[in-house]
């Protein structure tokens, strides 16, 4: 029998997720079932892909950077990526801001509901939190590009967190590597050629659990959702969100089509995999494997372009996230009657732009920067937990859902560089994987 393919195993297990965790809210003891006994299953494989990503970007990106021939090669790569990262940011935010000034979802909430939200959600240590995470995040000017750098290369490579501090020690080993010319570099190169088989084997291997871990993952959000009436009081706010997420995957599809001449649909089915963890775990940062698996192997995009453009695109390009800010910001002043200038709506473009590539590829992350966003306009800080509180009910579904377009518009850049630059090719057949094969 013909197996099931990979993305529809994870949509099945999605599916039955959210059945099994709607049944789960039912009797007294299912929600706490749910978080002691199956919740851990998902967060077992979230903790594994987290594992191998450092390894991953590691490998691969020395790999990549050593295989080029020179080195302005990389330097055009890298400019490229960056410059598109922005302007697809900035398409990403745009979209959002018509959409919620023209649709005003902010004017149809009644001042009952804001009430409500605000006496559930206010002092909520959930939303609390996030208002504390974002003054200590509050940015230097060039606080970025100074915690970039990273000062002892073991601990950059021992904390999830510092992504880009691994990139930067990465890029700078991999162009040392170039300089110092083939016949020295060898025996580190090999190194981490086969560092980089052995870890996209791990990916594989730990993605033939993922059907049974979205099951946990998804069960889990289910049973720890809030007040159902209070989602349905934000339906049109969320529905604003999810409408502009909607145009932005229709955008990527004109792109893909376009300038790749790849057909659109081929390319989402074949990243779909990837998407679906992103909806699932809410994290680019944990998708980042299997993103760059996909990319490679099932899409054709060469080592060179993926391995930079991946793991930069999972830390600084988050077009779902600024949407959502540019939405969410809006939306709020909308709510509370806070007057916006296109001044202001200028800024946050601005602030969002900026504000996502300060976002950390984590769940909620996106929720902290907005705060930032907001009090770019002025917003009075006394009133910054009511405006959090505003839309708190539905953050982890939209969260779940911008993830899924962050990743997205990152494996699209990669296959417009790729194109770019020559290094888009066919698909390696051979290293398709969605079976266990036991080395005999
Ligand atoms: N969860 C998002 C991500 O990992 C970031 C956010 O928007 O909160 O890409």
């Amino acid at each position: 029998m013909r197996k099931l393919e990979l993305h529809w195993q994870i949509l099945i297990g999605m599916l039955l997720g959210l059945v099994f965790g709607f049944v789960m809210t039912y009797p007294d003891w299912g929600p706490e079932f749910v978080q002691d006994w199956i919740n851990p299953f998902g967060t077992i494989f979230v903790k594994l892909l987290k594992l191998i990503a450092i390894p991953l970007i590691l490998a691969s990106l020395v790999k990549g950077i050593s295989d080029l021939q020179d080195i302005s090669k990389f330097r055009r790569i890298g400019l490229r990526t960056i410059s598109i990262y922005v302007v697809t940011t900035v398409v990403a935010i745009t979209i959002g801001l018509l959409l919620v000034n023209v649709l005003k979802p902010g004017d149809g909430i009644s001042d009952e509901t804001i009430t409500k939200l605000t006496e559930t959600y206010a002092t909520d240590t959930a939303v609390t939190s996030k208002l504390e995470e974002a003054s200590r995040q509050r940015q230097r000017p060039l606080g970025f590009l100074e915690d970039m750098v990273p000062d002892n290369a073991i601990k950059a490579l021992s904390e999830n967190k510092l992504m880009l501090q691994v990139i930067f020690f990465t890029i700078f080993l991999g162009i040392s590597m170039l300089l110092i010319g083939e016949e020295r570099a060898k025996p580190l190169k090999n190194f981490f050629d086969s560092l980089n088989f052995v870890v996209l084997k791990m990916v594989d291997l730990i993605m033939l659990t993922a059907p049974f871990a979205v099951f946990a993952l998804l069960a889990n959000v289910v049973v720890s959702s809030g007040d159902p009436d209070l989602l349905l009081a934000l339906l049109r706010y969320a529905g604003v969100v999810v409408l502009g997420l909607f145009l932005l995957v229709v955008f990527y599809a004109i792109v893909v089509g376009s300038y790749t001449k790849k057909n659109p649909f081929w390319f989402l089915k074949e990243i779909s995999p990837a998407q679906l963890l992103a909806f699932s775990t809410s994290s680019s940062a944990a998708t980042l494997p299997v993103t760059m698996e996909r990319v490679e192997e099932h899409i054709g995009v060469d080592k060179e372009v993926s391995s930079f453009v991946l793991p930069v695109g999972a830390t600084i390009n988050m077009d779902g996230t600024s949407l959502y800010q540019g939405v969410a910001a809006v939306f709020i002043a909308q709510a509370l009657a806070f007057d916006l200038t296109l001044g202001d709506q200028l800024t946050i473009v601005l602030t969002a732009l900026l504000a996502s590539i300060g976002s950390a590829a984590v769940p909620g992350a996106g929720m902290v920067m907005l705060v930032i966003v907001l009090e770019s306009i002025g917003f009075p800080a006394d009133k910054l937990a009511i405006g959090l509180a505003l839309i708190f009910a539905v953050d982890r579904p939209l969260d779940m859902c911008r993830t899924v377009i962050n990743v997205t518009g990152d494996a699209t850049v990669s296959m417009v560089v790729a194109k770019s630059v020559g290094k888009l090719g066919e698909p390696r057949v051979e290293d398709w994987d969605e079976y266990y094969e036991e080395v005999k």
